[in-house]
Order: structure tokens, then C-alpha cells, then sequence
């Protein structure tokens, strides 16, 4: 069972999404990455976006995402939700 308080913000959710992606996540970090995408759409599409990014590069990129693309990203989520 999984409480509001060990539930991951979209933020922590993608600092967490390419050890996710690399199976490097422990267990338990990865329960809550998974009931957060399960009741999350904006990370769902975030997910598919960085998978779809390794399957055009074959690879995950070197560098995650620089601050500001984060920032954008994050934003974009806000937007998401409200609409
Ligand atoms: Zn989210």
C-alpha cells in the first residue's frame, strides 16, 4: 500500500526516469515510479517520449535534461493538468 506521503511529485518522477528505464532503481523506488505513472498522464507521455528518444538514438541520452529543459517540461505538466 502506498501512501500520500511516499507518493513521488511529477519533478522526482523525472529525475528518476532513465535509472527507471536502465532497471536501476530498487525495488521500492520503482513500486512508487510505476503508481505514479499508472494515475499520471503527463508522465506517461513523458515516459514514452524518453523511450521513444532511446529507440531513435539507441541508446539513453548522455546528459539527462538540462535544467531548463526540465523547467519547460514541468510547466508544460501544469498545463496538462489544468486542461
Ligand atoms: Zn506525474
Amino acid at each position: 500500500m502506498i501512501t500520500d506521503a511516499e507518493q513521488l511529485s511529477c519533478q522526482e518522477l523525472v529525475e528518476l526516469v532513465t535509472d527507471y528505464l536502465e532497471d536501476a532503481l530498487p525495488e521500492e523506488e520503482r513500486l512508487r515510479f510505476e503508481d505514479h505513472i499508472s494515475r499520471c498522464g503527463a508522465c506517461t507521455i513523458y515516459l514514452e517520449q524518453i523511450r521513444e528518444t532511446i529507440s531513435l538514438l539507441g541508446h539513453l541520452p548522455e546528459d539527462s535534461l538540462s535544467p531548463e529543459a526540465e523547467r519547460e517540461l514541468l510547466e508544460a505538466f501544469q498545463g496538462w493538468k489544468r486542461g
